[in-house]
Order: C-alpha cells, then sequence, then structure tokens
C-alpha cells in the first residue's frame, strides 16, 4: 500500500538544517497495525506526517498503491489526504460544541452522504465505538477516552484505507488508553492504521508491527504478527458538501453556544438601530430642509398639511368634511383654512406676539397658564418664553384686552383678550413656517370673522359710485369694506369725500354697488348711503375713536358683509399624524376624488437646500455606517476568536475555505435577520402603544416601506462583509497547526 524508500526529511530552520528522518526505508499494508515508536525527537512525527502527506519529504521516494510521488504539489496531497487518510489526535480536535453525533455527522456531511444514510450510518459507527449512551451529548461533557473514541468514530465515519494517530493515548489514563488502543486493533482488521507512541508497552499485545527510531533513522522494524487479509469493503468518500448541510450547519452554529449567540445578537442589533437612526436623522434633516424652503403661495406649510378642495371649486359640505375626519391617518380638519397662511400681531403693553392662527380644536397640549376661551373674542397663545413675547408676568397678559393685527389685509380688531397660555419649546417642535413658530388659538366664530376679511382681501371688489368705479385689488384697496354694529342692513356709511362724487354733491340717499370675486366664489350687494362720515362725527357715529384706521373704510353691517364674504367653506386643510402618513391620507383624498396638495410636495428649494443634503450629508452618513461596520466587525472578530478551533478542525476534516466562509455567511445571514425581526416587532409594538420606547418611536416617523426594506438590505450586506472579513482572518491560522496538533 504505502512504500518508503531512501526517504529524507529536512528541516531548515534559522540557516541551520536538522534532519527530520533519515533514510527510511518502509512497506507498510492494509491489515497492520503499526506502532512507530522511540524516544522524544527521534523523527515518530515527521514519519508520520511524511506518510499521511501532511509534510513533503526531500530526498528517495513515496509509492502509493505503487505510485511515485516525488513530483506531487500541495494540491495532490490534499487529494491523497482526503481519498486515504483518516486523522486522530492526541488533543482529539472534536467541536467541543457539537453533540457526539453531530461530529460525525460533520464529517459525514462536507463528503455530501445523504441525510438519509447520515441517520442510519452515523447510531452505528457511534455503537461501534461504544457511545451509543452518550449520542446526544456534548462532546465537552466528556472524558478524554470518550472524546479519543469519539475522534476515532470520525476517522472510521470517512472510512478511508489509513488511519494515523499521534500519540492518541497521550492525554490519556492507562485504563481509557487500553480501551482505545483495543479499538485501534479492531480497526487495522480491515485498515491500515499507522500508530505514533513513545510508551510502546502499552500497545505491545496488540502491535502487528513495531517501527523502532532514533535519532530519525528507522533501528528496528519487526513483525509480530501477520494477518490474513480479508476483502475490504466500503472506501474513501468523495462526495461535496451540499447547499442544505451548508444551510443546516450555519444554523447549527448561530445556536450551538448560546452566550456566543447573543452577544451576536447584541452587536446586530446595535447595528440595526444606528443604521437606522442614521438614516432617520438623514431624512428628518431632508424633512427639515423641505420645512425651510421656500413656498411662495402657503406660509404655514408644516410637511404633515394637506390643502384640500373640491375639483369643481364647489363649497365643502359638511358631510364631506365629517369623511375626511375620519380617514386614517387624519389628525385635525381645519376649516378656516385660509387662516392657516395669515400672520397676526397682538399688541398691548405686556405683550407683544406674532404669529400663525389655528382654530382652538387644534390645540392639543394643556394649558400652561389661564383657560381656554369661553367667547369667541378670547384666544389663547403659544409661545416660547424665550422668545420675549410676553414682557411681564403671565397675571399681566390674560384677561388683558390687546389689539390683533391681521397682516395683509390690515384689519384691525380691538375685542381680543388673552384666557391662556401655552409655553412652547421650539427647540424641539417642528417648525410650521419660516417666520414664526407662535400660535394664537381662536374659537371657530372668531376664526369665520378673520376668514371673511381675509377673503375680502383675496377678493378683486368693485365699488360703483354714481357713475364712477372704485376699482381696486386685495394690496391696496382705497377702500375697505368694515362691518359694524350699529349700521342698518342694505346701508352704508362712506366717508365725505364720497359726496365729491355725485353731480349733486350728495351721497347720502344714493346707491352704492359692490361686487367681490375671488377663485372660488363673486357676489353682489346693493346698498343705500346712509350717512357720510368726517373727523368731527366719526366718534359718534360709529361708537368709537378709531377716525385714524379707518378714514378711507365704508362700513356696512355684518350681514351684509357675511353675504359678500361669508361664503361657506371652500378650501380647507387637513393635518396627518405625521408626514409619512400625509401621503397615506393624499391617497385616500385621492380615491375621494378631492383635489389636494400636500405642502411637502409644494416647497419649491429655491437655495437648493437638496442640493447641499446630498453634498454633505449622504458622505456624512456612509461615513457613519462605515463606523458602525467597523465596531461591529472588531467586536464580531473578538467574538469569532473562540471559534478558531472551530474552523480549523473542519479545515482539517477537509471542509474547504468557499464552504467555511459560506457556512459562517448564514450564520450571520440568522442572526441578523433575527436581530432585524425583533427591531421589526419592536417598531409594531411600539406604533401601537403596546411598549414605549422614545428612540425608536423617533426612528418610526420617517421610516417608511422602502425604508424598512433598504434598511434590511444594508444589514445583509453588512452581515455578509463582516463575515467574509472575519473568514479571511481566520482563515490566516491554518488547518496546518490543527493538523499537527498545534492548536
Ligand atoms: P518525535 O515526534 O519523535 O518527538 P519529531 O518528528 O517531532 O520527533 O522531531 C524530529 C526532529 O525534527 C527533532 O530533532 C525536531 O527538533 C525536528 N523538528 C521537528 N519539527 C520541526 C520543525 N517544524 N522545524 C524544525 N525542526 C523540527
Ligand atoms: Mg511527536
Amino acid at each position: 500500500m504505502i512504500q518508503l524508500r531512501n526517504v529524507s526529511k529536512f528541516y531548515y530552520s534559522k540557516g541551520m538544517i536538522s534532519s527530520g528522518i533519515t533514510k527510511v526505508n518502509l512497506d507498510l499494508d492494509i491489515g497492520e497495525f503499526v506502532v512507530i515508536t522511540g524516544e522524544s525527537g527521534s523523527g515518530k512525527s515527521t514519519l508520520l506526517n511524511v506518510i499521511s502527506g501532511l509534510d513533503t519529504y526531500e530526498e528517495g521516494e513515496m509509492l502509493i498503491e505503487g505510485r511515485e510521488t516525488s513530483h506531487y504539489s500541495g494540491a495532490d496531497f490534499e487529494e491523497y489526504r482526503k481519498k486515504y487518510i483518516g486523522n486522530i489526535f492526541q488533543n482529539f480536535n472534536l467541536i467541543n460544541s457539537y453533540t457526539v453525533y453531530q461530529n460525525i455527522e460533520l464529517i459525514l456531511l462536507i463528503n455530501g452522504v445523504s441525510e438519509e444514510e447520515i441517520k442510519k450510518k452515523v447510531p452505528d459507527i457511534i455503537e461501534k465505538v461504544g457511545l451509543s449512551e452518550h449520542m446526544n451529548q456534548k462532546v465537552s461533557r466528556l472524558s478524554g477516552g470518550q472524546r479519543q473514541r469519539v475522534s476515532i468514530a470520525r476517522a472510521l465515519a470517512k472510512d478511508t484505507s489509513i488511519i494515523v494517530a499521534d500519540e492518541p493515548t497521550g492525554n490519556l489514563d492507562s485504563a481509557s488508553a487500553e480501551e482505545v488502543i483495543r479499538l485501534l486493533a479492531d480497526i487495522a482488521k480491515d485498515k491500515l492504521v499507522v500508530v505514533v507512541t513513545h510508551n510502546f508497552d502499552q500497545f505491545e499485545q496488540y502491535a502487528t508491527r513495531v517501527v523502532r527510531m532514533n535519532d530519525g533513522r528507522v533501528i528496528e522494524d519487526k513483525v509480530i504478527t501477520r494477518r490474513n487479509l480479508e476483502g475490504i469493503e466500503g472506501g474513501p468518500l468523495t462526495g461535496k458538501l451540499s447547499n442544505k448541510s451548508k444551510f443546516k450547519l450555519g444554523v447549527r452554529n448561530t445556536f450551538n453556544i448560546i452566550p456566543k449567540f447573543l452577544l451576536l445578537l447584541v452587536v446586530f442589533l446595535f447595528v440595526t438601530l444606528s443604521v437606522s437612526g442614521v438614516y432617520t436623522n438623514y431624512k428628518e434633516t431632508q424633512s427639515a430642509t423641505s420645512e425651510f424652503g421656500y413656498n411662495s403661495f402657503f406660509q404655514n406649510y408644516s410637511d404633515d398639511r394637506i390643502v384640500v378642495k373640491n375639483k369643481d371649486s364647489s363649497v365643502i359640505t359638511d358631510e364631506q368634511m365629517r369623511q375626511i375626519g375620519e380617514l386614517s391617518g387624519v389628525k385635525t380638519v381645519v376649516k378656516d383654512d385660509i387662516m392657516l397662511d395669515k400672520n397676526v400681531d397682538i399688541e398691548n403693553e405686556y405683550l407683544s406676539f406674532y404669529g400663525f392662527v389655528y382654530p382652538i380644536d387644534s390645540l392639543e397640549t394643556d394649558i400652561d397658564e389661564g383657560a381656554l376661551p369661553s367667547k369667541d373674542s378670547e384666544a389663547v397663545i403659544a409661545t416660547d418664553p424665550e422668545m420675549g413675547e410676553i414682557m411681564g408676568e403671565p397675571e399681566d397678559v390674560i384677561g388683558r384686552k390687546a389689539d390683533l393685527y391681521l397682516e395683509e389685509t390690515g384689519t384691525k380688531l380691538t375685542d381680543l383678550s388673552i384666557s391662556g397660555i401655552v409655553y412652547l419649546n421650539t427647540e424641539d417642535s417642528d417648525s410650521d413656517g419660516l417666520f414664526s413658530q407662535s400660535k394664537l388659538y381662536l374659537t371657530d366664530g372668531k376664526m369665520a370673522e378673520l376668514r371673511a376679511y381675509s377673503y375680502m382681501s383675496a377678493s378683486d371688489i368693485k365699488i360703483e359710485v354714481g357713475s364712477r368705479d372704485l376699482k381696486s385689488e386685495a394690496d391696496y384697496m382705497q377702500y375697505r369694506l368694515i362691518p359694524m354694529k350699529g349700521v342698518a342692513k342694505g346701508t352704508a356709511i362712506v366717508p365725505d369725500e364720497f359726496n365729491d362724487y355725485y353731480s349733486d354733491g350728495k351721497a347720502a340717499g344714493k346707491n352704492i354697488k359692490i361686487s367681490a370675486e375671488n377663485m372660488y366664489f363673486s357676489s353682489k350687494a346693493s346698498l343705500k348711503t346712509s350717512q357720510t362720515f368726517t373727523d368731527k362725527n366719526y366718534d359718534k357715529l360709529i361708537g368709537v375713536d378709531t377716525y385714524d384706521e379707518h378714514m378711507s373704510d365704508i362700513f356696512i353691517s355684518q350681514s351684509d358683509y357675511d353675504a359678500l364674504f361669508d361664503k361657506g367653506t371652500y378650501q380647507i386643510s387637513v393635518y396627518a399624524k405625521n408626514s409619512h402618513e400625509a401621503d397615506n391620507v393624499a391617497a385616500q383624498l385621492k380615491s375621494m376624488k378631492m383635489q389636494y396638495l400636500p405642502l411637502k410636495d409644494a416647497v419649491s428649494n429655491e437655495f437648493d437646500v437638496e442640493g447641499i443634503t446630498g453634498i454633505v450629508q449622504v458622505p456624512f452618513m456612509v461615513l457613519l455606517v462605515v463606523v458602525v461596520f467597523f465596531i461591529a466587525y472588531f467586536v464580531v472578530r473578538l467574538i469569532l476568536k473562540s471559534r478558531d478551533t472551530y474552523f480549523a478542525i473542519v479545515r482539517m476534516l477537509g471542509m474547504s475555505k468557499k464552504d467555511i466562509k459560506r457556512i459562517l455567511d448564514i450564520e450571520m445571514l440568522v442572526v441578523v435577520s433575527i436581530a432585524y425581526l425583533i427591531f421589526i416587532i419592536a417598531v409594531v409594538l411600539i406604533s401601537n402603544d403596546i411598549i414605549s420606547f422614545e428612540y425608536i418611536k423617533y426612528l418610526t416617523e420617517y421610516m417608511s416601506l422602502k425604508g424598512y426594506i433598504l434598511l434590511y438590505l444594508v444589514l445583509l450586506l453588512m452581515s455578509y462583509l463582516i463575515s467574509g472579513r472575519a473568514s479571511r482572518k481566520l482563515f490566516a491560522a491554518s488547518a496546518m497547526q490543527a493538523y499537527r496538533g498545534e492548536v
């Protein structure tokens, strides 16, 4: 079977040549139980390694079944080992975290034996070495003798014709050693078993042949008994590790050492949270830049606001508003939508407020000072104390009359009083616009009143006086229409210059025709001038001394004013629960056949803020992910360090680097998927308010389905790269060390 002809092996180290074995001649055959013995350093291991193809030789010739091997390459020897050699080691080289069954199964999987056959074969082999009782026990719980029997079983499972063992009893007590030797002798009936020992006495009674060595030379080669060779059954296994087996081993390795699994899980949870944090942060900045982008039509354009109207610009009915209010993802419906884009000033000696108008229904927080409005002339302000809009104590502001200026319409209301204050912390609240974050909350009645003013300013108003058309536009109308108590329906009080518009110099008693037109409606009124006013009679006629503000206004009754401008709701705004829900609400409005404009889509970025985002933020984001990657990688490396032995052993058992990497890939993939799954479960629980976790809640605000899918793909990629780097490092400590028992 194996013939050595004058084989010599030299070691070169530090420029010195020492001889491992010198001119060895041996013929070994199937059926022999050869024991190589000698002093330490006599070349026993070297000889065994040459025979088993682990070491090359420099001189002579070794023949395997008559074939010369002196020209063999590394790959040829690897092939030889796989086909012919089963190894047994002094230190067993078993996977301690696997059971006895799994250790035997592993070698069969690596060699492509089918599951079915494995199920039949493994228990038989285990029985042969007398470990049936321990079949499902982890190797780490077995005694040394039992372990060596497992490693013999593993060598048997591979079914090669040669089994080599270097000091197989070196770590065993004498009773265990005796059992192991008997087992090897038994095996040797139909195989060639070559054993190295410095303690020949233990083997004496079983060996069929003894080779004694000294100083690298064979000094004695004695055949003790010669056996009759029976027919040799079976043969070496030649199959390959299947994909299914790789998956099976990957999953097994994930869970077989629980603390290791938990550590990896923690690492990947950290990676999951970090990556989604980076993504959220990016999304948040993007949405913040779009908030601070510039929109030329709406001023109050938070990204959860959607402006809605009927396609034919008809009045939105109460029923429609009710339906919209019930859509999923809707937070509030604002009826007096036009008001949302109006800035108001509120002034008195203790207050200098500037902000947007909101209906009181949309106030979500509690009042910090004072109370909710109890009548239409009362309002609540929300302001950041840092901004200094309140000058004095809260008591100075609450209950005190203040002037309300409606910007751009030039309207001033003098009957407002503040009933309550909400303190904002604008540092962490969302900004609703470019100009101010302060908010004025009004009753529905007050909103309607202001809306009428706004429609007036948004309308084209024509005033026909006698033979003249006094046309004016919203931004600079010369004559405004002001509703005033005490003016009778159908009449108007006009400035005395109106007298000049008539040939007889008298405006009183004459008709004036007013028409208003805007994008939603047109309306007309025909009024009779009842009086004209001058600075002299103004106070008496109107009842307040506001002549300076109203010297060129036309006073009409509230009901005529409403008939002209309060024509119902044509446009509303819907606030979604968050900007992500806004898309969902928009989709539902679409199916309701409403016309809608999500303001987050309407923002035009004049300064190309998103371009800047792209340039500055994306590289930063990538950098963060890379940092997270390396942190994770180094921790995973540390955790996997305990696995170097595992990888060395499977390598020694004949698994290819590619397959080992694949198995590690699968392990990482399983862990990362579990981490991701835990994250998703947490997200679901948190978004349903079952548990609370502020950071994850924050994460979910900006995550969309696309985000979740992207996150998973990034995680998979990261785990793949980590596994790739880790396995490359692992292979640096090579299989050869494991072969030689140096691991
Ligand atoms: P044994 O197994 O009988 O103790 P070895 O085969 O290990 O002996 O060693 C035989 C000789 O070869 C010794 O002199 C030893 O110092 C030398 N030797 C073994 N391995 C190496 C090596 N890797 N490098 C250099 N010298 C070695
Ligand atoms: Mg040795």
